[in-house]
């Protein structure tokens, strides 16, 4: 079948209207792909016509699309942080309100070479992004799942940041160092019981990135909990959370001793992300 870039672009949102959101950026980005060019490209050379076989993958992408798999599954990439992530479906899917927490983070009074440890990194999102502004932070990054960390050490290597320490831990239970000056956590915290769980991107990501028992509590409660024993004295715990978490994780914080405890907002105005300064 002969199509132009313009024909295929205008092809596939129309089938992707009914399934998604974003039917003519997915489209873009999935057509982006197979022709490996810049966004500019497509409004360029708009009547340009597509190889047979960039054609075929592009059916085969839609295909998966319509199937409902995600973007970021289908092109294996999604960007955060301006940078560019490798994704696959051990682990999570970077969100954009993700960066809040990074922003959070990097707006914190801390040392020059500070200690830093990011739980459950799954793609090494935040712990790179943290590396990547701050190349004299020592930054350690663990994940649980064995997947979750070999993805985490390609971006590691894609993104030239060797001096990430990478490595396969559940939670607390391989880490050696007890003077960090920033824990930080993207943990699983939805609800078991939410009913989002069955729509969308979320029915293809890792039910143990995402769920957690006790109303998706139980994860959040234990870092904060054990990261008491982990943290320098005067060091930083931050936690991102649903945005209905906010005042009972505040709550808990102040209960386990941590003080300055405060609730930042994320870019949709959104309770995202709780902190709290352990004592010197
Ligand atoms: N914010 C994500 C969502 O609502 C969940 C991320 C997480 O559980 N850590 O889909």
């Amino acid at each position: 079948m002969q199509l132009t870039i313009s024909g295929a672009l205008k092809w596939a949102s129309s089938q992707l209207e009914s399934i998604s959101d974003s039917a003519s950026l997915d489209a873009e980005v999935m057509l982006l792909h197979v022709i490996n060019k810049q966004r500019s490209y497509l409004y360029t050379w708009p009547d340009r016509s597509l190889e047979p076989e960039q054609v075929f993958e592009f059916k085969q992408m839609l295909a998966k699309r319509l199937r409902g798999n995600p973007i970021a599954h289908i092109v294996g990439e999604r960007e955060f942080w301006s940078l560019p992530f490798r994704v696959n479906p051990t682990t999570l899917i970077p969100r954009p309100d993700t960066e809040i927490l990074v922003e959070t983070a990097l707006n914190l009074p801390l040392a020059e070479s500070a200690k830093v440890l990011d739980l459950g990194t799954g793609t090494g999102a935040i712990a790179l992004s943290l590396a990547h502004e701050r190349s004299e932070w020592q930054v350690c990054a663990i994940d649980k799942v064995d997947d979750a960390v070999a993805l985490a050490k390609e971006n590691r290597t894609n993104l030239k940041l060797e001096q990430v320490d990478v490595f396969q831990s559940d939670w607390f239970d391989a880490v050696e160092c007890y003077d960090f000056n920033l824990i930080v956590s993207n943990p699983p915290y939805i609800d078991e019981e939410d009913e989002h769980l069955s729509q969308g991107d979320v029915r293809f990501e890792p039910a143990s990135a995402l769920t957690a028992p006790q109303r998706g509590f139980a994860d959040l409660f234990y870092i904060a909990e054990s990261a008491r024993d982990y943290l320098a004295p005067g060091g930083y715990l931050l936690l991102e959370h649903g945005y209905q978490q906010a005042i009972e994780l505040r709550e808990k914080l102040i209960e386990l001793g941590y003080e300055n405890v405060a609730t930042v907002r994320d870019f949709g105005s959104n309770d995202r992300c709780t902190l709290g300064r352990w004592p010197r």
